[in-house]
């Protein structure tokens, strides 16, 4: 009698942690579908449209691609937050405004053939792609692009290059392109992306200083040269030259 007793209080602990560890893990991470749906419409009305974010393409997109899928499992719970986060590598996803604000402002065409140079998580190519696009991303961290390559597959986004290398020399065999947008910043153009670059496309750029404030360029190719607008100010982690993680 006693034997059975102890064995009743034991499954009831052992049945009431598996609970507990269960009910915890789904609190953080696991929400349903329409759970993290629910996150990404407040994303899009809160911290886009608010803000001033029009496009129809940029807003359905931003409500389709499930951002949580792009940050570490332990950081998904603040996927939807106005925050950049950290992705490893010393690297980060932007914050989904400056995503919204700089997939704006190409003026995106669906069909049109988009470069990005700083694959980082793959979100931003994700966006691109749910838009309708052709697109080429360059990562040269060796094991982000592989891991944003992976999550291409995984999620279905059939129309996503991913390529590991030095983005700043762009993607000459794929060139020209309509659009291009650097997620990394720069202290000046590139000549070799806007040689890339189709005449009448347009480029969005962070440019300034490494490690500081830089400046997002909107950069049109025209006939008779270059014209640039300023976007105002961002942060953006550098593009770096040496191909990390041979
Ligand atoms: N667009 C990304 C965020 C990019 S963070 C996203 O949606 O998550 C900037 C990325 O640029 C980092 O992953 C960094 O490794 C990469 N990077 C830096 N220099 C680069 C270069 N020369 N070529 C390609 N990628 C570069």
């Amino acid at each position: 009698m006693k034997n059975y007793l102890w064995v009743t209080i034991i499954l009831i602990i052992g049945i009431s942690s598996l609970f507990y560890l269960w009910s915890g893990k789904s609190e953080n991470n696991s929400l349903s579908l329409e759970g993290w749906e629910d996150k990404r419409t407040k994303m899009v009305e809160q911290q886009i449209k608010k803000r001033g974010i029009k496009d129809p393409l940029v807003l359905q997109a931003m409500q389709e691609v499930p951002r949580h899928e792009f940050v570490p499992e332990n950081l998904q719970n603040q996927a939807y937050d106005d925050i950049p986060l950290p992705i490893g590598y010393g690297q980060t996803i932007s914050q989904p405004y400056i995503v919204a604000l700089m997939t704006e402002n190409l003026q995106i065409v669906p069909g049109c053939k988009v470069l990005e140079v700083g694959t980082g998580s793959g979100y931003q190519a994700a966006i691109l792609a749910q838009m309708g696009c052709q697109v080429y991303t360059i990562e040269i961290i060796k094991d982000l692009a592989e891991e944003a390559e992976k999550k291409m597959k995984k999620l279905g986004y059939h129309n996503v290059m991913v390529k590991r290398g030095d983005g700043y020399l762009g993607w000459e065999e794929e060139a020209p392109f309509d659009r291009i947008i650097v997620t990394c910043a720069v202290d000046h153009l590139p000549p070799p992306l806007l040689a890339q670059l189709k005449e009448g496309g347009k480029m969005v750029i962070p440019v300034g200083p490494p490690w500081s404030v830089q400046s997002l360029w909107i950069v049109e190719k025209t006939e008779d040269g270059i014209t640039t607008r300023d976007l105002g100010a961002v942060r953006f982690v550098p593009l770096t030259r040496e191909i990390q993680g041979e």
